[in-house]
């Protein structure tokens, strides 16, 4: 089974993929920290990672047949690896072409997929991602207060890095913009059975009880 966890940035699907590895044992692949890691594997020489890296510094998005090809392959590889296991997919699709891409590939493979998605007022984003440094030991996201000393809730580590594009408010703009002018027609794409909407508003807590509600219901039925 495909868990796709849709939200914009900011809205906590890295924290609470986090939990969701650790209650259901899913496969977490989240396709930014996946393009993130590529690029930094060292075949910066390659045009196309190039062209991708100065995509993201700019906050816009990969065109979708790039992405489609580095997600769909990627994919089949954790299938194939873990074939009883949820894949947890975050950051994709952010398209109508990467939904039908999605909705094929589930098909292809008799796979069922659902869609968590994670509702967050869009004024509380920015504040959000400015204060949002990741785990150096286990990558995970979590914000600190500007005289806080970081210290990761998940691993306990006080080593943190901050994303380049979580540094500048401009390119935060831009990806909460391009959120905004995709989530309809990708919500829209998906049949009304497929999608929960989660209330991600409230502490981390308690958007982990209402994602836990909905997730025991699938488990409960499919597994
Ligand atoms: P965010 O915190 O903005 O949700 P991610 O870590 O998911 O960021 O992704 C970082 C960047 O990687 C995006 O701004 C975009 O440039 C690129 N990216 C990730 N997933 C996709 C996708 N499905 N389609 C196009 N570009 C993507």
């Amino acid at each position: 089974m495909i868990l796709v966890l849709f939200g914009p940035p900011g809205s906590g699907k890295g924290t609470q993929a986090e939990f969701l590895k650790e209650k259901y044992g899913v496969v977490h692949f989240s396709t930014g920290a996946y393009l993130r890691e590529l690029l930094s594997s060292g075949k910066s020489e390659d045009p196309l990672f190039e062209r991708i890296a100065g995509i993201m510094k700019s906050g816009g998005l990969i065109p979708d047949e790039e992405i489609t090809s580095l997600v769909l392959r990627h994919l089949e590889e954790l299938d194939s690896k873990n074939p009883v296991k949820i894949i947890l997919l975050d950051g994709y699709p952010r398209s109508r072409g990467q939904a039908g891409s999605l909705v094929d590939f589930c098909e292809s493979k008799g796979k069922e997929f659902f869609v968590l998605d994670i509702r967050v007022d869009l004024a509380a984003l920015k504040e959000r991602l400015m204060s949002r440094v990741n785990c150096s030991s286990c990558n995970a996201p979590f914000s600190v207060a500007s005289k806080e000393t970081p210290v990761c809730p998940f691993c306990g580590s006080n080593e943190v890095f901050k994303r380049n594009d979580d540094n500048d408010e401009a390119v935060i703009g831009e990806r909460i913009a391009s959120y905004e002018n995709i989530s309809l027609e990708v919500l829209n794409f998906f049949d009304n059975k497929r999608v929960f909407i989660i209330d991600g508003n409230s502490d981390i807590n308690t958007v982990k009880d209402r994602i836990s509600k909905v997730v025991d219901v699938f488990i409960k039925e499919k597994f």
